[in-house]
């Protein structure tokens, strides 16, 4: 690294980089499941569930993003799972969003027979939020903004609401990343991230990973990562550390996207509410105060219709993929109550902005309301 202070995206472009004469420009994979090694094991590696130097160069990467340590794991699930596994022992209750993302409870939900189950509460209300933590918590779990109503819960409150009661606050800054949003800033111990969105981008691995500033708790979810196996794969990090040094140009452009596609669809007749940080009245001071760089690629909207027209809209794109999962560099959408266990309106959409022109992207958009509804008339669809 440099030894001149550089900025996030500078020191982002260049991690994992070894400027020794001849070496490699890009970081390069190294698939090992052991390493050459002999005596007592010292700190040095030898076997490929404890590390590996491809993991090493994206974690460098990550950290930079919100001037942290990384740890790296198989996927965002299992980031969690380790996290929690940390904060909840010997405590009953995980406050987490009762609207954020589905899996997150669900794996909430696993733990109880093992001591710790969620606890689910609406992060904007804060008094409430103040009730739930005055009956001393495991961790308060905020997402923000959540998968897939994209609310946005004020951290700053958050983050003074969880200290005053001694609470840790881990914050899922997937749909944000770093780059939008620092929750380590508002007293967050960790920051979760699924890899598997716009960090890495491309919509071609599964990874996740926690960053803090706290050793201990570091310590802790490397010896989890190690003993639970949930590993990170190399080539999964290299990939990952390819794709998220192009993150600042891809975020920009596909908030400014999201943004201009939130207002078409506001204004469009067959929509009867569209969720999105940047227009939302009920999310815009906190998204403008915490994410002053751009309110993400994700939003959602509320079909005026079924599921059915919601089904037949998707199913109606040219350019939109329908796909689940979000934050890739081609856009994305799905009607999100298909997913068993998830609590979002039946007619709900989720659209994740990629990086087309998003005039092609509002005339997709359009064809797709024109076309599903005339479907939904001829009886296409049922
Ligand atoms: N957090 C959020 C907000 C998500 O949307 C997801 C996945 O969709 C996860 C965590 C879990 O990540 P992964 O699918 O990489 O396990």
């Amino acid at each position: 690294m440099p030894e001149r202070p550089v900025s996030p995206e500078s020191a982002l472009i260049h991690a994992g980089q070894s400027r020794a004469l001849g070496a490699a420009a890009a970081p390069p994979l190294v698939p090992a499941s052991a390493f050459v090694s002999w005596g007592t094991p010292d700190g040095c590696r030898s076997y490929g569930r404890e590390g590996n130097p491809t993991w090493d160069a994206l974690e460098e990467g990550l950290g930079t993003l919100e001037e942290a340590e990384a740890v790296a794991f198989a996927s965002g699930q299992a980031a969690s799972m380790a996290l929690m596994l940390v904060l909840a022992q010997g405590r009953q209750r995980i406050v987490l969003p009762s609207d954020g993302y589905h899996g997150t409870r669900v794996l909430a939900g696993r733990l109880r027979p093992h001591g710790a189950g969620p606890v689910a509460v609406d992060l904007l209300d804060i008094a409430a939020v103040e009730r739930e933590l005055a009956a001393a918590p495991a961790v308060l779990w905020a997402e923000t903004p959540t998968n897939p109503l994209l609310r946005v819960a004020d951290l700053d409150r958050l983050g003074k609401a969880a200290a005053a009661a001694g609470a840790p606050m881990v914050v899922d800054n997937t749909v944000a990343t770093g780059l939008l949003q620092q929750p380590l800033q508002f007293g967050a111990v960790a920051s979760l991230y699924s890899l598997t969105k716009a960090s890495s981008g491309h919509s071609d691995l599964v990874l996740g990973a926690v960053l803090t500033r706290d050793r201990d708790l570091l310590a802790e979810l490397r010896r989890w990562r190690t003993s639970g196996g949930g590993i990170p794969g190399p080539f999964e990090c290299w990939l990952a550390l390819r794709g998220l040094r192009t993150l600042p140009l891809r975020i920009a452009r596909q908030s400014q996207n999201a943004l201009e596609i939130a207002r078409h669809l506001a204004a469009h007749p067959r929509v009867r509410a569209v969720h999105y940080p940047g227009t939302e009245a009920a999310s815009l001071a906190a998204a403008r105060r915490q994410m002053p760089r751009g309110f993400g690629m994700l939003l959602s909207f509320e079909l005026d219709g079924d599921a059915a027209a919601a089904d037949a809209v998707v199913g109606a794109s040219r350019l939109i993929l329908p796909a689940t999962s979000f934050g890739g560099v081609e856009s994305t959408w799905e009607r999100r109550a298909r997913q068993a266990s998830e609590t979002a309106p039946e007619a709900l959409i989720r659209l994740s902005a990629g990086i087309e022109p998003v005039a092609d992207l509002i005339g997709d958009i359009d064809q797709s309301l024109r076309a599903g509804s005339a479907e939904r008339l001829s009886g296409n669809f049922s």
